[in-house]
């Protein structure tokens, strides 16, 4: 460590958190006989929690979690400070820096309403510097501000929550590179629905950057409170010091690693591709209401509108039951939408007597699945096919997998990380049943209705299929492979692969296959079944069986 760089981070926080020794909380519990903690030595009830370690306490910054927040974030471990939110990370930067009744913070509203509560609980005071008419940051005003004022603390909000803008990169660097002696911080709870990304590389050339990240929005965990800082290492061991003993709990980290598993990253993928997709249409479609005045252009997962007529803007949104945020007390006629799933779009819509025909549900089903040998994921959408995303490890597979989908007409977001070093049979079967379950769930109880055929031919090749949804698994399949891989698939797993599937999706499967070149056959197969499988999933006014083609 730099003696510099210690007496610079020191100078900057308040006397009484520089001059004293962090507690020392017991560190990660290790093979030792712990007798040094006053725990108990019995796990707790019900049985089978032996594992999770429940009566121990945690690291005060656990490391296999502040491992996978490390590549999450592309910042190293020591640059991050994880609490119970970015909340409490704006509360633990302002108690480190801000000295009561002598420190200021500097605000831009409208902005995060937390930032003005944890400035006031602190005793800091808040000088503003409000959003220019077109909601951009006042720069020259903000630039002006921290040369009149002595400021801690720039507190800025980038996609800004409510307005939705992001901040311009050029003025944090200006700011950070101008006021060496003011943390800047810079709040990106909605970075990750915005196209201009994070300012995460700037930190190694700004020791007074902080930035705040929440697993809350975009990852879906709200409810299990994880955010954190990322900053100097300097600035993350004083906030360490001020951030209680044991703020991640154990099922808290248990939660956030599985949500953040690299199997379950395709569904966060998937997911953010339709939220994108669904701003867009809201965006659009929202200005057809003349109970909407005008509304803002968004980077983030919300949308800030000004009404032209709050009351009935207000009760038609009740009649369906629909909840916005009302931002009138700061903003005058101002409310926030945020994003919802398609089908809750359609309903906003609808309310607002956009779109007058009832919200179709949209068929999407997700299925994780894991065992010791493989972690997938699969994201099934029966009325999208726009989005399919493949990656098993196994290039053969994905194509052949790609061609259930695109011909089946379905999108198909699958993610397996599998024991490939042993042999590709586990990912393959287990890809089958955890895809089966995934399209099971997702024809609801449209499933067991149809019997459908298709005969496909390629080159030399012809593949018959047949399926039929009832319900009962059943299996056959007819055909010999003049080879035994292809590439580094064997063979023999493409007839596996589809006694998985009929188990797992519960129906009758019939597979008669001829041909010379295995690549054909397989490929045959798998277009086959995908051809098979577009009339049992359409919602089409025809759901007759299609002409048998001489199958069945
Ligand atoms: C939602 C939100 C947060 C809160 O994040 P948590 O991690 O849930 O505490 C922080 N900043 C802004 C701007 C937010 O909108």
């Amino acid at each position: 460590m730099n003696n510099d760089d210690f007496t610079w981070a020191n100078a900057l926080a308040r006397p009484a958190i520089a001059g004293f020794k962090a507690y020392s909380a017991r560190g990660a519990s290790t093979d030792a006989l712990h007798m040094d903690a006053n725990e108990s030595p019995w796990s707790p009830p019900p049985a089978g929690t032996r594992e999770s370690e429940y009566n121990r306490y945690p690291a005060q910054q656990p490391p296999a979690l502040m491992n996978r927040l490390a590549s999450l974030y592309g910042v190293p471990a020591e640059n991050i400070m994880l609490g119970r939110g970015a909340d409490e990370a704006l509360d633990v930067l302002l108690r480190t820096f801000c000295e009561s009744g002598q420190d200021n913070v500097l605000i831009c509203p409208p902005s995060f309403g937390y930032f003005d509560i944890a400035a006031q609980v602190q005793g800091a005071a808040i000088i503003k510097v409000p959003l220019t008419t077109d909601s951009g940051v006042d720069q020259t005003g903000v630039k002006q501000a921290l040369k009149d004022n002595a400021i801690k603390v720039v507190m800025l909000c980038s996609p800004n929550n409510p307005t939705g803008n992001s901040i311009d990169r050029a003025f944090v660097k200006t700011l950070c590179a101008d006021n060496p002696d003011t943390l800047i911080l810079v709040d990106e709870a909605y970075v990750e629905f915005s196209p201009h990304g994070s300012l995460c590389d700037m930190l190694t050339d700004f020791r007074n950057l902080v930035l705040t990240r929440t697993l809350s929005k975009a990852y879906g965990l709200a409810g299990v409170r994880a955010g954190v800082a990322l900053a100097n290492q300097e600035i993350i061991n004083l906030m360490l010091k001020v951030l209680p003993p044991y703020p991640v709990p154990r099922p808290v980290e248990q939660a956030v690693l599985k949500a953040l598993a690299p199997s379950a990253m395709a569904v966060h993928d998937a997911r953010m591709a339709i939220w994108q997709s669904e701003r867009a249409r809201l965006l659009s479609e929202l200005p057809k209401t003349n109970l909407i005045e005008s509304i803002y252009p968004s980077d983030a997962n919300f949308i800030l509108l000004k009404a032209a007529n709050e009351d009935k803007l207000l009760s038609s949104l009740a009649r369906f039951n629909i909840k916005i945020r009302d931002f009138r007390s700061k903003i005058p006629g101002h409310f926030r939408i945020s994003v919802g799933m398609p089908e809750d779009n359609s309903l906003l819509l609808q309310a607002l007597g956009i779109t007058a025909q009832e919200a179709k549900d949209v068929r999407v089903a997700e299925e994780f699945r894991t065992t010791k040998e493989t972690d997938i994921s699969v994201r099934v959408n029966l009325d999208d096919p726009s989005n399919v995303s493949i990656d098993t490890g196994l290039g053969f597979f994905d194509h052949m997998l790609e061609q259930i989908a695109k011909h089946g007409g379905m999108g198909l977001t699958l993610k397996c990380a599998g024991d490939l070093h042993i042999d590709s049979h586990h990912s393959v079967e287990d890809t089958a049943l955890a895809f089966g379950a995934a399209l099971k769930t997702a024809l609801g109880n449209k499933a067991g209705i149809g019997r459908y055929g298709f005969v496909m031919p390629m080159d030399e090749t012809q593949a018959k299929v047949a399926i039929d949804l009832s319900g009962r698994p059943a299996f056959v399949f007819n055909g010999n492979f003049p080879s035994e891989t292809v590439g580094e698939f064997a063979a023999e797993m493409c007839p596996h692969f589809f006694l998985s599937l009929s188990q797992a999706l519960g129906a009758s499967i019939q597979i008669d296959v001829k041909g010379d070149n295995t690549h054909h056959m397989i490929e045959a197969c798998f277009k086959g079944v995908g051809r098979a499988l577009r009339p049992a999933i359409s919602l089409g006014p025809s759901t007759d069986i299609p002409s048998t083609k001489g199958v069945i």
